[in-house]
């Protein structure tokens, strides 16, 4: 009786906590023993309107995201990655971890609309791959930068456009794909394959013309990836770094063999959020003159422009704040980059290069932003970097 009473209580909390991160937009829900549940909001956490949770309360909530064979697997690895769905909601990705010999749950929202190049801002030039019809095309940036919603946009094109198997191998599912012309096939780790390295081992095997594999992180699924993308098929994979010269850097780090980075390396789309500044507290600031150097603009030059920053009001939680721009840039590996990577350049010298043949760096793309007066000059020195 009181088990049931239990668990009928921290259901209907679970709704509530779901129904409110969605209600606010954020993308991230934290639950942790001994304090109140947060919100990411346009990339910044808020503390809910809350009394901070009980170590009891934290396990119940958890336990009631969880299958019985996902408790169990928890129970022996200490951490679990899985993602629900609640109906007319959303759907939600769930790390459940220990922390401190007590749990903790990371919550991400995935909306079920997968959003179109032009609802989220996605530079038509992101979206080229005419010339580029088979081989890896990494799409890089840290974590929350956005990678899974470009992709999402892209798999949404491609299964729109052509008659192709699109194969997806994702750890674990996020966005489902509708067959549309041609047929999407989604595999999860762990769930429909034993391990990252075994799905795409088969890929030859599964008439494949378009794979799209997450998290291309250390050495072995690099490479898996790799020699995937040599054998003539069009692969889509996302990865971690910092910038496209840092990711192409990656490569030679990891010591990945020359004659695949050669042959199947394609091109490298990195992109970040920065923060929008709030249209309804927006107001023209000075911008700090040392704070323009240190991002290699002389004051003088920009005297002529606005700076606005937001004061904060009820509409952006006092943040200034309100929703995010993707900023992108696009690397693509041309016979002189394929040498340097092979001499084994330098960041700078390769960045150089990069920009030498067309690459348009983000921190160019933030600064126009800033001068249009979307973003503000913090987010421009804090989230994007530059060689120069
Ligand atoms: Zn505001």
């Amino acid at each position: 009786m009181i088990e049931t009473q239990t668990s009928v209580k921290s259901e209907s909390l679970l709704k509530m906590l779901l129904g409110e991160m969605i209600r606010k937009q954020a993308t991230d829900m934290h639950i942790s023993a001994d304090s109140s549940p947060m919100l990411r909001i346009d990339g910044k956490l808020i503390m809910m309107q809350l009394r901070p949770f009980s170590e009891e309360m934290t396990k119940m909530l958890a336990y009631s995201l969880m299958t019985n064979a996902q408790r169990r697997k928890f129970e022996r690895d200490l951490d679990l990655d899985f993602s629900f769905g609640v109906k007319g909601l959303s759907r939600f990705r769930c790390n459940v971890f220990h922390q401190r010999e007590s749990i903790a749950i990371s919550i991400k929202s995935i909306p079920y609309e997968i959003k179109t190049p032009q609802d989220l801002r996605i530079p038509p030039e992101v979206f080229q791959f005419g010339e580029v019809k088979n081989g890896l095309v990494l799409v890089t940036g840290p974590r929350g930068s956005g990678k899974s919603t470009t992709l999402s946009a892209l798999i949404k094109r491609l299964n729109e456009e052509r008659r192709s198997h699109i194969l997806t191998v994702e750890d674990p599912i996020e966005l489902v794909y509708n067959s549309m012309s041609g047929i999407v096939n989604q595999r999860e780790v762990l769930k429909d394959t034993k391990a990252y390295e075994i799905a795409l081992a088969s890929v030859p095997r599964q008439d494949v013309d378009i794979l799209f594999v997450s998290e291309a992180n250390d050495a072995e699924k690099l490479l898996s990836t790799l020699k995937v993308a040599d054998m003539g098929l069009l692969v889509f994979a996302t990865m971690r770094s910092r910038d496209a010269v840092s990711a192409v850097m990656r490569f030679i780090d990891l010591n990945m063999p020359y004659y695949l980075i050669n042959g199947a390396l394609r091109m490298i789309i990195s992109q970040r959020l920065l923060r929008r500044i709030c249209p309804n507290c927006r107001r023209v600031v000075t911008p700090d003159d040392d704070l323009l150097r240190s991002i290699g603009i002389d004051p003088m030059k920009v005297k002529n422009y606005n700076f606005y920053r937001g004061s904060g009001c009820p509409k952006c939680n006092g943040t200034g704040y309100q929703g995010r721009i993707p900023v992108f840039e696009s690397l693509k590996i041309t016979p002189v980059i394929r040498t340097m990577i092979q001499a084994g350049t330098s960041v700078i010298e390769l960045w150089r290069e990069a920009v030498n043949e067309g690459m348009i760096p983000m921190r160019k793309v933030a600064l126009r932003y800033m001068l249009e007066g979307e973003t503000t000059l913090d987010q421009v020195a804090s989230e994007t970097i530059s060689y120069q």
